[in-house]
């Protein structure tokens, strides 16, 4: 095997931007979701452990030809700078990027790294952290349902190996839309797998995914998703805002009428009940650029009533003003309300607005179109 043979998979949390990317296992193991593209027509394969370690060795070597590059460059940072102005393959730019980092923290690949049984799991996580030191934080994908299978003394297991942190996909405490949307669990088996991994010790990230009841079970989705949300306790809750591109089976479902999506403005009223039904423990986040309001974080349940004072604020905007916000996050330009502020930006929207706008109204359709960049 060659360097330069080390797989990475599609995508990682944004919050793992700068963890090592280890591929264990490839695609997903259930690969049915209606409103995901990312696996779709790829075949969910169990990696050998062996090939694993194979992996692991080869960033090592890397790891240790940087370093000697380092005593040159004048440190570790500037010899990372140079692999990463001239990456030989995508496998060094991700070395470089996690070495630029600290080296701390990894990621294993691909959506579902606990459906390996967990013995082979527990090795991959020892090996890695024994050959690789400065590794302190290991974290990945896992579905809720796996998470349920498993006894808790697996859970706890992998935690003692090294898995601090497992993020799952929650999308959606209510039933009918986890059945519509085919995600293969239940509100039953998130709360049974997000209670069993809290209480593994393992960090909870649960994801939700905002606008995934569309125009007719908007409140349901919130309430819902709520309610199991409490019944966890997670960490973290992280949303993000469903958007739909070719490809994704729910596509198809929208174009037929099936499926009638939730404008932003309904989303943020969904959000806003999400919020207001939440009494758990856990922290916020709205790390994603598909949210409208990016700046809905906080802890809970102290930081309650600031993030709906956010949702308070854009709903009291004149219709121009939240049109205007809307285009300027969809295009780029404006990071949060307070840029509303900005003359320069709100300029730039302005005219954007004005060459887009009929008889003073932005078509829907093109928010969502400007939506698919994002994913
Ligand atoms: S489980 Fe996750 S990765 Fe797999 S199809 Fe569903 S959303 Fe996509």
């Amino acid at each position: 095997m060659t360097i330069d043979s080390l797989e990475l998979g599609p995508i990682r949390p944004p919050s793992e931007a700068s963890s090592l990317l280890l591929r264990v296992t490839r695609n997903c193991s259930w690969n049915r979701c209606k409103f995901c593209h990312i696996y779709k027509g790829k075949r969910f394969e169990l990696r050998p452990v062996a090939d694993i370690k194979q992996e692991i060795l080869a960033v090592k070597a890397i790891q240790e030809r940087l370093n000697e590059a380092a005593a040159k460059a004048g440190g570790v940072e500037a010899a990372a700078v140079s692999i990463l102005n001239n990456p030989l393959s995508e496998t060094h730019f991700n070395v470089a990027l996690w070495l630029y980092h600290g080296g701390t923290s990894a990621f294993l690949q691909d959506a579902n790294t606990l459906i390996m049984p967990t013995p082979d799991l527990v090795e991959v996580i020892k090996f890695l952290k024994k050959t690789l030191p400065t590794i302190t934080r290991i974290t990945s994908y896992g579905r809720s349902k796996t998470a349920a299978k498993k006894k808790l003394e697996e859970l706890k297991a992998l935690h003692e190996a090294g898995l601090d942190r497992l993020h799952i996909g929650l999308e959606s405490g209510y039933d009918p839309i986890l059945a519509y949307m085919d995600k293969g669990v239940t509100a039953a088996d998130h709360i049974v797998g997000g209670k069993k991994i809290v209480e593994s010790g393992i960090s909870l990230s649960e994801y939700v995914l905002l606008g995934l009841g569309g125009k007719k079970m908007w409140r349901e989705h919130a309430t819902e998703t709520a309610r199991v949300l409490n019944e966890i306790n997670a960490d973290f809750i992280r949303v993000r805002t469903l958007t739909i591109k070719e490809g994704m089976p729910l596509y198809d479902e929208v174009k037929s009428g099936q499926f009638i999506r939730a404008t932003d403005e309904e989303i943020v009223a969904e959000e806003k009940l999400l919020i207001e039904n939440l009494n758990c423990r856990s922290n916020f986040v709205s790390d994603h650029i598909t949210n409208l309001l990016q700046e809905i974080e906080g802890k809970l349940p102290e930081d309650k009533e600031k993030m709906l004072a956010v949702i308070d604020r854009f709903q009291s905007l004149s219709d121009e003003e939240r049109q205007n916000f809307r285009l300027g996050r969809r295009i780029g330009i404006y990071a949060s309300l307070d840029d509303l502020g900005d003359p320069g930006k709100h300029g730039l929207v302005e005219q954007a607005v004005a060459k887009v706008a009929k008889d003073g109204k932005v078509d829907e359709e093109i928010l969502y179109s400007l939506m698919e960049r994002f994913i």
